[in-house]
């Protein structure tokens, strides 16, 4: 058995993980949000005090035309999950039901809804202030969280289907967003370091999709457009991602018309902490039973 099923199992035991019988997507348990709250108090906590981002909490659902509009599949269409439902008449129905008896595909007739899975916690967010109009002086900084879908399936536990992403998002001149990323990046690590945990700062890239995309994101890592602090969940030697900070330059500015108080087109920037996978390498750190973590991790978390 390799380490990343053997964790799973493990966690499956524990009642951190429940099973659903698709990989990837799984209830949570008790402790297992316990450890997520506290270590979103604990981001609360080490956020810049005089910041005081505008909070909004999106569903795990957006609109389709604005996904339609980011460009997603473009660049991961493999990842994405759009939903679909039934429109049909009375026949349509006989039609689906009697499918779904003789064990037939029944998702055939299903239409696509104006309403497409989130794929990271900051995309329904463009659009929505663009729509406000020029950002005001000095900007924009936004909380998020939300669950985020990717159609990635494993027995990998740090790689699910469905996992919430927290973000801040900073809006307005290239010079204050590559500010924003580098204070985060900072404040990132002092953060994992904070509950026991060894991070490691690294470029990276995206998964974009295609040969084209390979090129993609050998241009986005010479760039440094985006970071990962790497921690170990199942290897020491193949750490995982848990936290991102990306600079989107202006491209999600020039796909939406944001522009600054001036006029200028909004350059972007944020910070993604993956918070199922902050959990799971506190548990592959510190164990499964919270109550033996070090008191210094729990006073942290919940103190
Ligand atoms: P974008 O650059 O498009 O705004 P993002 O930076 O917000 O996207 P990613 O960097 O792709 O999004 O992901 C953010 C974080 O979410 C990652 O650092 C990781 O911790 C977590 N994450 C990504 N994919 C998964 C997954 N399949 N399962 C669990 N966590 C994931
Ligand atoms: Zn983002």
């Amino acid at each position: 058995m390799d380490m990343q099923t053997s964790l799973l199992d493990r966690l499956f035991d524990a009642g951190h993980l429940i099973d659903t019988g698709i990989d990837g997507l799984y209830g949570r348990g008790g402790g297992f949000e316990a450890v997520i709250t506290g270590f979103e108090r604990l981001i609360d906590a080490h956020a810049p005090a005089d910041a005081k981002p505008e909070v909004i909490r999106f569903p795990p659902g957006m609109n389709r035309a604005h996904f339609e509009g980011s460009g997603y599949m473009k660049s991961f269409p493999q990842l994405a999950g759009t939903v679909h439902s039934f429109c049909g008449c009375e026949l349509d129905h006989m039609n689906l039901l009697q499918c779904m008896a003789e064990g037939e595909d029944w998702t055939q007739g299903q239409q696509a809804t104006d309403v497409v899975l989130t794929p990271a916690a900051c995309y329904p967010l463009y659009p929505v202030i663009a729509r406000r109009g020029p950002l005001p002086e000095g900007g924009g900084l936004f909380d998020l969280q939300s669950y985020c879908f990717r159609h990635e399936p494993s027995k990998d536990p740090a790689r699910m289907q469905l996992f919430r992403m927290r973000e801040f998002v900073r809006m307005g001149t290239p010079e204050d967003v590559m500010a924003f990323r580098a204070d985060w990046m900072e404040r990132g690590q002092k953060l994992i370091e904070a509950v026991g945990l060894d991070p490691e700062l690294d470029t990276a890239n995206d998964p974009f999709f295609g040969r084209a995309g390979k090129m993609m994101g050998n241009s986005q890592r010479e760039q440094k457009l985006k970071f990962e602090l790497l921690i170990p969940v199942t290897s020491q030697a193949n750490k995982t991602a848990c936290l991102s900070f990306n600079y989107h330059q202006d491209h999600f500015g020039h796909t939406w018309g944001l522009s600054t108080a001036d006029g200028e087109t909004a350059h972007t920037a944020c910070v993604g902490f993956g918070l199922e996978r902050i959990a799971l390498a506190l548990f592959a750190r510190h164990g499964l039973d919270t109550d033996a973590w070090p008191a210094s991790i729990r006073e942290a978390l919940w103190g």
